[in-house]
């Protein structure tokens, strides 16, 4: 039977339910050491992007763990501070937000970081050189995955071009603005070394050129995680010791050792996480067979809207000789794939079925679509499973409706 630290699946499915997500906290920590071992050497400050997973439990061990946090709304930081981090330990990247959230981000002491030339001159106006920011620069390279996850190529929304870098400079200028430091995020799943480094080495000639008091580069995050068993992923050691070496290069020529700032999402969460599910049906249908479990798109949509790969293994039989080929699909009134042509050991009804790297973008995207209910949230830290988020009811459902008197 498939165990996640000393407990099996059947044993926490009993015991909590399912639809269930399941952390492995210590699994965290193994990441987090990973990319501290590979940037050794440099002043390395780790950004969590929370999006991935919201949990405050989470957030709380990142920051026992001296991770510090990246949010994309003023919703995820209040989340941070009840987390119990300090405000300047946020760095606030918003994409395209009214600006009356960003006067909410200032207001609550947050670290800004700016995306667009008219916020930047706003941003001036409203606040002269009062706020210390930080610039969210696309520096046009193409990596990442697919298009739909890729945030650092010219077509992309995210950032101010860098070949608006003279205009950028020119509201500095105009309102002395404070900038203290650079920004690029190439978005998820690269795994070329050379991009992050070809993209760092053009933040590196900008602060150069017109940026001589920056405090931090931060070069984004995007690792690669295994999904498929015989992914190509990031190689962090290789990753670090290039990365190393240019940043202490440019440290040496920019006179100042600033820190180097990464915000990992998916490489802190997804292997922690693990989506538990029950085989309602098995169905044998003429050329192709199916296991129908009790989740689906409402909880993690990634399968049907990157088209990504999770490795799916029947949790209560992992290592049966007699398999069978499915597809493994939700019960949502949609086509709910999760897994297509898996052939893995024969699965019977009641059976759990696993599905693997489900920490990042699994739970902080579910719905209640089909008024199905989110599931509950168990972490395992240190050999101890504790719930940390209840499975939904139909209070919740009905929370905010208001019922007329129709
Ligand atoms: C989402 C996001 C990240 C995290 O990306 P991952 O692929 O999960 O590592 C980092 N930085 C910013 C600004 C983001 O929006």
């Amino acid at each position: 039977m498939f165990s996640i630290q000393n407990y099996t699946v059947e044993s926490l499915a009993s015991q909590f339910g399912t639809p269930l997500y399941v952390y492995d906290g210590n699994k965290i920590e193994e990441q987090i050491g990973k990319m501290r071992t590979a940037f050794a050497g440099t002043n390395l400050k780790l950004k969590y992007a929370c999006k991935a997973l919201t949990n405050i439990n989470i957030m709380k061990l990142m920051r026992k763990n001296g991770v510090d946090i990246d949010v994309v709304s003023t919703q995820e930081a209040h989340l941070a501070i009840l987390a119990g981090y300090q405000p300047h330990q946020i760095q606030y990247t918003p994409s395209g937000v009214a600006f009356a959230e960003i006067q909410e981000a200032v207001a609550l002491g947050l670290r800004m970081n700016l995306d667009s030339l008219p916020l930047l001159e706003k941003v001036g106006q409203t606040y002269g050189n009062s706020l210390p920011v930080c610039l969210r620069i696309n520096p046009h390279i193409m990596e990442g995955g697919t298009l739909k996850i890729s945030t650092g190529h010219k077509d992309s929304k995210f950032g101010i071009s860098i070949e608006q870098a003279p205009e950028i400079y020119e509201i500095v200028q105009k309102y002395d603005l404070k900038v203290v430091g650079l920004h690029q995020h190439t978005g998820s799943d690269f795994k070329n070394a050379n991009v992050i480094i070809s993209a760092a080495e053009k933040l590196f000639d900008l602060a150069f050129k017109y940026f001589p008091n920056l405090e931090f580069i931060d070069l984004g995050s995007g690792f690669k995680v295994a999904y498929h068993e015989d992914d190509h992923i990031t190689d962090m050691d290789k990753l670090g010791k290039g990365v190393v070496k240019v940043f202490n290069e440019f440290c040496a020529q920019y006179g100042k050792e600033v820190e180097l700032w990464f915000e990992p999402g998916k490489f802190l969460v997804s292997e922690c996480g693990y989506l538990l599910t029950s085989a309602n049906v098995v169905k044998h249908n003429p050329g192709r067979n199916f296991v129908g479990v009790d989740s689906g798109l409402n909880h993690l949509i990634r399968p049907m809207m990157y088209d990504s790969y999770h490795e799916i293994i029947n949790g209560s039989n992992p290592d049966g000789e007699e398999k069978e080929k499915y597809d493994i699909v939700g019960y949502i009134c949609e086509t709910d794939t999760l897994g297509k042509d898996r052939t893995i050991p024969t699965v019977k009804e009641g059976d759990i079925i696993v599905i693997k790297n489900a920490g990042a973008y699994g739970f902080s995207m579910a719905s209640n679509y089909n008024s199905r209910f989110r599931p509950a949230e168990v972490l395992i830290y240190n050999g101890a499973a504790q719930v940390i988020r209840k499975r939904e009811t139909m209070e919740d459902i009905l929370k905010n409706q208001i019922v007329l008197d129709i």
